[in-house]
């Protein structure tokens, strides 16, 4: 008999391995069965007990991963500059790889300033997956200098506190973060459209009919849609058509309303050069921030924009309303206008209530097995409709064998007596 199974299912296994470095705190943690010691950059051999007194940031990632790649630059920035600053306590980031040969690790390893596991570690490398139960990648772990096993206060999601607060977030401490989390509250409850689009040089907005000029301060009091997109982005093509048309249709009701032009996009572009800018933006019928502004790379940190088209919404004392108006335009089309919480959770309900009539079991055209209605709470939850490439939350059909998922809207029934196997 190997492993136990206890009462309640839990691996029992001992932490004595043999293979792994002995003594305590970061030499039995970082150690391996070759010795207490990692690689430096250009593959010299450092010794674990250097890295005493300073924040250490674990960082499990792999080359083959662009995610990976991607935050490697931001560590790198974060790291490079605390470096500079010549922080107390310092900061040293050992690289924890993922990769699945050698030259690829060392390929990665030496785009990095940091220490590195050696790659043939892997006894070292997998007990620090467990110990930390690294679940996906890229991860970083800080633990607080004099690492000590007993009294382990780590940050958990170093990922996420660099890619939001880079070097400011030294030391990483709680108290630091808890800082950084409320200067953060304070600056987004007292956002302005003028902070947020304007600088010293310039505060209007351009257009392509006349005037050519708007001004900032002329668009408050309105619902304003920030519209992140590029020409080179293939979802955005798809989706800016079908942006103006609701624009059209929001624009149209609101002046049966009686409160004219309540409502206006302001396309913050990504597009590579000038030319493609000015093409995209004629096919748009809204205002843009001037090609290659700075704001557009602050506003595109400040809402955390991951990925294009994005459609932030803005009060019209200039709040954050929602950052997924484009999903909620996919959903609701004009409904969604002004896509405050209250509006949206009446869709909602009215969706919820449609759904109660929907058939729980259906065949789309473009798939081979039988979809079953999910919902968010009910095995669905955000999805990428397989027919019209959109995405989607809320109700959907979903094939439980191969994840395939569709908008209720998009499902085109089939008959379907037997499977055919194509
Ligand atoms: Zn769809
Ligand atoms: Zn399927």
């Amino acid at each position: 008999m190997g492993e136990e199974l206890s009462r309640n299912g839990v691996h029992h296994k001992s932490n004595q391995d043999p293979e792994r470095g002995s003594g305590s705190g970061l030499c039995s943690l970082l150690g391996s069965k070759d010795g207490d010691f990692l690689l430096s950059p250009t593959a010299d051999l450092v010794k674990i007990s250097d890295l005493q007194g300073k924040f250490i940031g674990i960082y499990f990632s792999a080359n083959w991963y662009p995610p990976c790649r991607k935050f490697t630059k931001t560590l790198s920035n974060a790291y490079e500059q605390l470096k500079k600053c010549n922080v107390d306590p310092g900061f040293e980031v050992v690289f924890v790889s993922s990769d699945e040969d050698l030259d690829s690790f060392d390929e990665y390893r030496s785009s990095m300033p940091w220490l590195s596991i050696p790659f043939s570690a892997t006894t070292t490398k997998r007990a620090l997956n467990l110990r930390f139960d690294v679940e996906s990648i890229p991860c970083l772990i800080i633990l607080q200098p004099n690492y000590d096993d007993e009294q382990d206060s780590r940050i958990e999601n170093g990922v996420d506190v660099i890619e939001r607060y880079g070097a400011k977030a030294h030391p990483f401490t709680k108290e630091r973060l808890e800082e950084l989390t409320e200067e953060d509250k304070e600056k987004r409850a007292n956002q302005t459209l003028k902070e947020m689009l304007t600088t010293p040089e310039r505060d209007f907005l351009v257009s392509h009919s006349i005037p050519e000029k708007v001004s900032v301060a002329s668009l408050m009091g309105e619902t304003i849609g920030l519209y992140f997109s590029a020409q080179w982005c293939s979802p955005g093509e798809k989706f800016t058509p079908k942006l103006a048309s609701i624009y059209h249709k929001i624009k149209q009701e609101s002046t049966v309303d009686g409160n004219n032009d309540s409502f206006e996009v302001i396309f913050v572009s990504s597009d590579k050069d000038e030319s493609s800018f000015d093409s995209h933006f004629y096919t748009m019928p809204w205002l843009a921030l001037p090609f290659s502004d700075p704001t557009i790379k602050n506003l595109i940190k400040y809402f955390d924009v991951e990925s294009i088209p994005s459609l932030v919404i803005l009060s019209p004392d200039g709040k954050t309303v929602t950052k997924q108006g484009r999903n909620l335009i996919n959903l609701y089309q004009e409904k969604a206008y002004p896509f405050t919480q209250v509006r949206i959770r009446s869709l909602e309900m009215k969706n919820d209530k449609e759904a109660e009539n929907f058939p729980k079991l259906r065949y789309h055209s473009r798939h081979d097995h039988e979809l079953t209605l999910v919902s968010e709470g009910k095995g669905g939850g955000p999805f990428i409709c397989c027919d019209c490439d959109e995405q989607g939350f809320g109700w959907a059909y979903q094939c439980i064998d191969c994840g395939y998922e569709v908008h209720p809207k998009c499902v085109r029934d089939v008959e379907h007596d037997s499977v055919v196997e194509s």
